[in-house]
């Protein structure tokens, strides 16, 4: 029995009943719930600090600022950036992995350069991937998976070349849920002269991050997958590969100096922030890092792991359903389908029991080809979860089975 992480009545949503039934929350890979504590720090900021940052020097104008900053240098310490400027706020994993293949691609690659990836990337790390190689002539060259979904070495050895300039992987898969040798790989990138862009939408929330460790030159996560608000994310980049790279987004708070004719960058971070920033996004993030880091992300590593492998376990064992990707290590994620049940017919039975689960492609339509299927079902874990909810998804999977036949 692994019980909850963290006390259900700091999450609001939780206490709301759907469709007569308590939540049960297996979505959090979409987008995780928000603490008390976040949503207070949206209203404390509006209600108290509101000003736009960097521009004016009211006090409300610098409180902003300095709030702002403050969550910037509390992320960067949470992921071991070596300072706050290597903290570009985004929109989310999609907006930092476009500002990658932008800055930095559109700069550096040429034609008959090549691009590394897997085929079970989110659409996210993939389609800008595609659109810089039309841009640039560069071309994709994909690591072939295991029959389980996995990630061997051999197989990313045999794409790399003296022509690879990007190599770039998801550290966790948001269907299988496992997890992939960044590390490793990002050595591999390196030793053929290469850079290493991680994508972490699904690792950040669930693992203690390191980059330095890690291996990366660039790291992309999204604030509202890990408690935070939506509509802020971040771009995290070495400070070499930031300043060489190009700026994407002109205007207001990115330059150093303007005439009629040109306009010369800021320094880093604001050279990639160009505009007024979501401020209380970026606040926000800040108190959903501090509740992280209180409860402790080794202990959530653990959690989401044993739950995402129990609930793998428990769903293998019954007749007609599939699981994809391999039993353990795994986090967070568990994909499924029910044999001859249509996966959006099973999220709405799950959906009249309370049980919010994801239905669909999940954005990696690559991997469905592979998987040899048009879409399944979704359940994925985080702190608030527990096996009661393991034992809902279970009952529900047993119902839908009862439901169609
Ligand atoms: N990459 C992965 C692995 C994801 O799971 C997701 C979201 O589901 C994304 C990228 C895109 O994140 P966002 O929509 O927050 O930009």
């Amino acid at each position: 029995m692994i019980p909850a992480l963290v006390d259900l009545g700091d999450f609001p949503i939780l206490g709301r009943p759907i469709n007569g039934h308590r939540l049960v929350y297996l979505d959090s890979a979409a987008t995780s719930q928000k603490p008390r504590s976040v949503i207070d720090s949206l209203i404390y900021y509006y209600e108290t600090t509101n000003a736009n940052v960097l521009r004016s020097v009211h006090t409300l104008a610098e409180e902003s600022t300095v709030a702002m900053e403050a969550a910037r240098a509390k992320i960067a310490q949470f992921i071991n950036a070596r300072g706050p400027e290597e903290v570009i706020f985004t929109r989310g994993t999609t907006e930092s992995l476009n500002t990658i293949a932008r800055a930095w691609g559109d700069k550096f690659l040429e034609t008959g350069d090549e691009i590394v990836l897997s085929p079970m990337e989110h659409h996210s790390n993939l389609i800008p991937w595609q659109q810089l190689a039309a841009r640039t002539g560069a071309r994709l060259r994909y690591i072939e998976l295991e029959p389980d979904g996995t990630i061997a070495l051999n197989q990313v050895q045999a794409q790399l070349s003296d022509r690879t300039r990007i190599v770039t992987l998801s550290a966790v898969s948001n269907v299988l849920g496992t997890f992939n040798p960044i590390r490793e790989v990002a050595d591999m990138a390196h030793q053929v002269g290469a850079i290493m862009v991680v994508d972490g939408a699904q690792s950040v929330p669930h693992l203690p991050t390191d980059v330095q460790a890690m291996g990366a030159d660039f790291l992309a996560f999204s604030g509202h997958k890990m408690l935070g608000p939506t509509g802020i994310g971040i771009l995290w980049g070495k400070s070499s590969l930031l300043d060489a790279a190009d700026p994407v987004v002109f205007g207001g708070e990115m330059i150093a100096y303007v005439d009629r004719e040109s306009a010369t960058w800021a320094e880093l971070p604001a050279k990639f922030e160009g505009g007024t920033p979501h401020i209380a996004g970026a606040i926000g993030l800040g108190a959903a890092v501090d509740y992280l880091q209180k409860v402790g992300m080794s202990r959530i590593a653990l959690h989401s792991q044993q739950l995402a492998e129990e609930a793998y376990r428990r769903l293998a064992a019954i007749e007609g359903i599939t699981v994809y990707g391999p039993p353990a290590p795994r986090t967070s994620v568990v994909a499924f389908n029910v044999t001859g049940i249509h996966p959006h017919d099973v999220a709405q039975v799950f959906d009249s029991r309370g049980v919010a689960i994801r239905a669909g492609h999940h954005c990696a339509q690559p991997l469905m080809h592979l998987l040899d299927v048009g879409a399944t079902a979704r359940a994925s874990f985080y702190l608030y979860n527990s096996s009661r909810d393991v034992d809902a998804l279970i009952e529900a999977t047993e119902e839908t089975k009862r439901y169609f036949t």
